[in-house]
């Protein structure tokens, strides 16, 4: 386990502030998703049905991401494809550059996050301005989101207010929610009004239209894509799907899963840039497509569940690690079981292993996920490849959290069990010394009491009891 990790998860319980507000708002959300699928019928009808046609798309990606360019080009969106995050930046930097640009508005996106953009383009000398209010609220901090769909969930109003204060000293101090958002839109306008380019991410990328589709509450994500000249959407190569009729049910899906609403306030459908005779649009579409290992989760036909994911955030709402850690104890982009599950297999076990152990394994994600991810088998197969590597297994960093110790312990174990002399004399051994057994046995006793061994053991209790050589 890497020392960082503990840390980080001591020091999220030790902070009651965070704990507060993220239980308050993922009790909120919880409850939410819960009234906004009354009828438990049409809830598996629905998963049943996202779960297909997620699972179709997957089954016929490299199918489908060609036609996917095929019909984006034919709409004038020109497309690019990256094997890697660097590569993923560069492309991003190079347009940014072609224009002019040395500011970027940005709608949310954790796929620029999993790039790193934004610390890429500052370096590059290219501002890159959030404009979703809670990814707002935290590029003033320098922070990383703590919730997919709710970055600045850790937050309360009176932290925001003490940082818009520090930052924008020419606003008078409110706590209001309404000052402050008027404060951040006055920001924010001013942006949207100068800037050349605009990024986004996509939920939906559909192969049969070449249409890039968008969902958000804000509007932010509207002018980033539509008022600067040049818009470029970055997307993970799995949030491809084949027909413009399967995005209804995933919508139903996400929004509802994610906040509970019946119907997210704007839904955005990029089809290509400005055609001629219209009066607003970008001209330029860039489709930038990501693989960044998602290839090789593919090629696993168990792992490849994993791609199924949606991005509606309702497995960290309802998994009681994450709602009492927050999203940073974690230290990765994509938090919470699905992070727990895709990261390890993004970045490899030998580095971020212990994120399948730190899950209780109640079951409570693979239970809500709207598109029936097995989440809890995921987490049990990424264990066991963390101890031992399969045949023919793709994930890197397998075996590699096998100690020698470990496998000491457990040959011994294997022995002894196999030998009934070994296990009757060590047995009768053990518990005529265990008052030599040590009260702490490292980090498992920090939080348990150590096993106290019996003073008889079972086969001497059944002699005792007059049971013979049963
Ligand atoms: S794994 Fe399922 S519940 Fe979690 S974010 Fe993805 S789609 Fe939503």
């Amino acid at each position: 386990m890497s020392p960082e990790f503990p840390v980080r998860v001591s020091q999220a319980l030790g902070n009651d502030r965070v704990r507060r507000n993220i239980r308050r708002t993922m009790d909120g959300l919880v409850l939410k998703r819960h009234k906004a699928f009354p009828d438990e019928h049409e809830l598996a009808v629905l998963r049943r049905r996202g779960k297909l046609i997620r699972g179709h798309a997957l089954a016929h990606l490299p199918d489908l991401l060609e036609e996917l360019e095929r019909n984006c080009q034919r709409n004038g969106i020109q497309v690019h494809w990256a094997e890697t995050a660097a590569e993923g930046n560069a492309l991003v930097r190079d347009i940014l550059r072609r224009h002019g640009a040395d500011r970027v508005i940005k709608g949310k996106s954790m796929v620029s996050e999993e790039m790193g953009l934004n610390h890429y383009l500052e370096a590059q000398g290219i501002r890159a301005v959030e404009t979703d209010l809670g990814e707002f609220i935290l590029q003033l901090g320098d922070e990383r989101p703590s919730h997919i769909i709710a970055p600045a969930i850790h937050k309360d109003r009176v932290e925001i207010a003490q940082r818009f204060a520090a930052h924008f000293p020419e606003y008078p101090y409110t706590e209001d929610i309404e000052g402050l958002t008027a404060i951040a839109r006055r920001i924010m306008r001013e942006h949207f009004g100068q800037a050349i380019a605009g990024l986004s991410g996509v939920n939906f990328a559909v192969a049969e239209t070449g249409t890039l589709c968008l969902v958000e509450n804000e509007g932010n994500g509207r002018l980033c894509t539509t008022a600067p000249q040049v818009h470029i959407a970055v997307c993970g190569i799995e949030k491809v799907i084949a027909r413009l009729d399967q995005l209804p049910p995933l919508l139903t899906l996400l929004t509802r899963s994610a906040t509970g609403q019946p119907i997210t306030t704007y839904v955005n459908m990029i089809s290509g840039p400005r055609r001629e005779g219209e009066l607003d649009g970008p001209r330029e579409v860039h489709l930038v497509l990501l693989d960044n290992g998602r290839s090789r989760i593919h090629g696993d036909p168990q792992l490849s569940s994993t791609l199924r994911c949606i991005r509606c955030g309702a497995c960290m709402n309802h998994c009681p690690v994450y709602s009492r850690l927050g999203g940073h104890a974690y230290g990765t982009v994509y938090p919470g079981p699905i992070g727990s599950v895709l990261e390890p297999q993004l970045q490899g076990l030998d580095r971020l292993g212990e994120l399948a152990d730190a899950s209780s394994l109640c079951g409570a994600c693979g239970e809500v996920c709207p598109v029936r991810i097995p989440l809890p088998a995921l987490l049990r197969r990424l264990r066991a490849e963390g101890v031992r590597g399969r045949k023919g297994s793709q994930v890197v960093g397998r075996g590699s959290r096998r100690k020698p110790l470990h496998r000491l312990i457990w040959t011994l174990w294997r022995w002894v069990n196999a030998s009934p002399t070994l296990y009757r004399g060590l047995t009768g051994l053990g518990t005529r010394l265990r008052w030599l057994v040590p009260k702490h046995l490292g980090p498992w006793t920090r939080t348990r009491s150590a096993p106290a061994i019996a003073p008889r053991s079972l086969h001497e209790l059944a002699r005792l009891e007059g049971f013979q050589g049963e």
